[in-house]
């Protein structure tokens, strides 16, 4: 995927300003930055939930920046658990296909599949509010991975999470990511969360990407004092 110029506003703020980004197919790229950068915009602007004020998005040398949400094939899933409380575990994972038309059979061997891969097959008729924090998190991914994705937008997944459940769910997300060898886009502000998870980090200050490259690089030679301070290259 091809972020190119990509451009926002709200009202006379600016809050992406130019951003470029290129991601290989399979790559998982973090999105690391402060509070207010930007990232949950981006993200929106890809997914398609929020209008661009300029740029291009491809896919596949495709400009997606026109289709609809739904046509993008793109999956995202939210900090706060944004399940459906009167579905249960499986119909929330099927929702999407069931709306794309796919047969209760399709549906019900796809979401059997990913019950398995989450570890959660016991759970396939409970409600959202019967689950943990961290179960809730991965209906969420099963259920953005239900309709096969070409890209997966993970807006700080964890951040909800106590610090346990969320360090076993970063390593499961991981695993499925390979997994699937799914083109991912992790959104954080924890700088130890994008060493451990990504094979590139990005990081974003004020509307634009500051510096990119692997964990260490940005960690070892940081071009900016911003860059030092927030990677915590002086600890
Ligand atoms: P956080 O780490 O706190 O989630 P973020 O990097 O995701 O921050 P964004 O949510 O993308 O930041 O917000 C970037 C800027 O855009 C902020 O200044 C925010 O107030 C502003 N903003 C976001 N959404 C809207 C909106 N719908 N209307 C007006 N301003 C908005
Ligand atoms: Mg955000």
């Amino acid at each position: 995927m091809r972020l190119e110029s990509i451009r926002k506003q709200f009202g006379d703020t600016p809050v992406l300003n130019n951003v470029n980004l290129d991601i290989r197919e399979g790559e998982l790229v973090t999105l690391l930055g402060p509070s207010g950068c930007g990232k949950s915009t981006l993200l929106r602007c890809i997914a398609g939930l929020t209008d661009l004020d300029g740029g291009h998005i491809f896919l596949d040398s495709k400009d997606i920046v026109n289709l609809p949400p739904r046509s993008r094939e793109i999956g995202m899933v939210f900090q706060s658990y944004a399940l459906f409380p009167n579905l249960s575990v499986s119909e929330n994972i099927e929702y999407g296909m069931k709306m794309r038309g796919a047969s209760k059979e399709a549906r019900r061997k796809r979401s059997a599949e990913l019950l398995e891969l989450i570890d959660l097959g016991e759970k396939r008729d409970a409600y959202p509010q019967q689950l943990s924090g961290g179960q809730q998190q991965r209906v969420a991914l099963a259920r953005s991975l239900a309709v096969k994705p070409k890209v997966l937008l993970l807006d700080e997944p964890l951040s909800a999470l106590d610090a346990k459940i969320r360090k076993n769910l970063r390593s499961e997300i991981r695993e499925i990511q390979k997994k699937f060898n799914i083109t991912t886009i992790f959104v954080t502000h924890d700088q130890e969360e994008a060493l451990t998870l990504s094979d590139r980090v990005c990081l974003m200050n004020k509307g634009s990407i500051v510096q990119q490259g692997t964990p260490e690089e940005l960690y070892t030679t940081p071009r900016t004092e911003f860059v030092a301070q927030f990677m915590g290259s002086y600890n």
